[in-house]
């Protein structure tokens, strides 16, 4: 009941002027305690696969995260959804669509302007064929450790160039550069908020921000009221588990069944502050599911080929 299309809760977030959080999650645990504090908070929350993790189930990892993630929603009254994070390899992407991936991201921010448009078009039309939805970047959001990411104005998104790409990818959110970056910040990053604004005001596609471990939650509540409607999180949620892991063998601790029920009460403590960001409470669930998820996923529609 609970699972409903990434294009719906953004647009829930948009209206409330907030930003749901899609936090980086790749197993049961993860998953598990993000849509139940979603539940417990009365809020909707995205889990996303990051495909560095594609072998963790084999071959068959789109087709079991799918399935995980379909399972859980179905225990929770609040919208939750998942999607694929950053993926450039269309083949995986059409895996993750066939497997039943409400929203899949083709990330060509590496690309050159016509290529990326050319590839997300590809993507978004097979996706929207599919009842699902597809988020883009433009500019191009780096690594922390490589500090100059952050700072590179010639990678931030221009606002110019973002309405024309969003009307011409036909992506339905637009991962934009700001300021963030991906891993833990050597520096405390400044979000570029005119820009933001400036970009917000140019472009009707939910706005999307990448590299949210460690922004300081004063900018990311101006951000979310300014325009971002989807805030991911991966590397503090990932480092949370490693650390209670490491603290738990640490302490002499052998008991490997409380092991998994002590990260998922860490994992929630940490989601029950993190989700206070977004400032939005769900009142009808259900109502925003009356367009279910299209049911027939059977087959790849031919043409979209890169
Ligand atoms: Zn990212």
């Amino acid at each position: 009941m609970g699972l409903v299309r990434v294009s719906e809760i953004l647009k829930m977030a948009d209206k409330a002027k907030t930003s749901v959080i899609a936090f980086n999650s790749s197993d049961f645990n993860m998953i598990h305690s993000v849509f139940t504090v979603a539940e417990e908070l009365n809020k909707p929350a995205l889990v996303m696969l990051d495909p560095r993790h594609a072998a963790l189930w084999g071959w068959g990892t789109p087709e079991v995260y799918a399935k995980m993630c379909i399972e859980e929603a179905s225990r929770v009254k609040v919208p939750v959804s998942f999607h694929l994070d950053h993926c450039s390899d269309y083949d995986f992407i059409m895996r993750c669509l066939k497997a039943g991936f409400p929203s899949v991201m083709y990330d060509g921010s590496m690309l050159s302007y016509d290529d990326n448009v050319r590839n997300t078009r590809a993507v978004a039309r097979v996706a929207h064929a599919m009842g699902a939805d597809v988020e883009a970047e433009l500019g191009h959001v780096g690594f922390a450790a490589t500090e100059t990411d952050q700072d590179d104005l010639d990678l931030y998104t221009k606002v110019d160039v973002a309405a024309r790409f969003c009307e011409e990818s036909l992506c339905d959110s637009l991962a934009i550069a700001i300021g963030t970056a991906h891993g833990f910040y050597k520096k405390t990053p400044k979000l570029d908020l005119e820009r933001l604004q400036a970009i917000d005001a140019a472009v009707e596609t939910p706005l999307v921000l990448h590299g949210g471990s460690g922004v300081p939650d004063d900018q990311l509540e101006k951000a979310f009221t300014m325009g971002i409607n989807k805030f991911n999180v991966g590397t503090e949620y990932f480092y949370l588990y490693y650390q209670v892991v490491k603290e738990y063998v640490a302490a002499g601790n052998e008991d490997i069944f409380n092991m998994q029920l002590l990260v998922q009460e860490r994992l929630m403590d940490y989601l029950r502050k993190k989700m206070q960001l977004c400032t939005m409470t769900v009142t009808s669930p259900v109502s925003l599911s009356e367009r279910p998820l299209p049911a027939l996923r059977t087959g790849v529609p031919q043409g979209g080929v890169l």
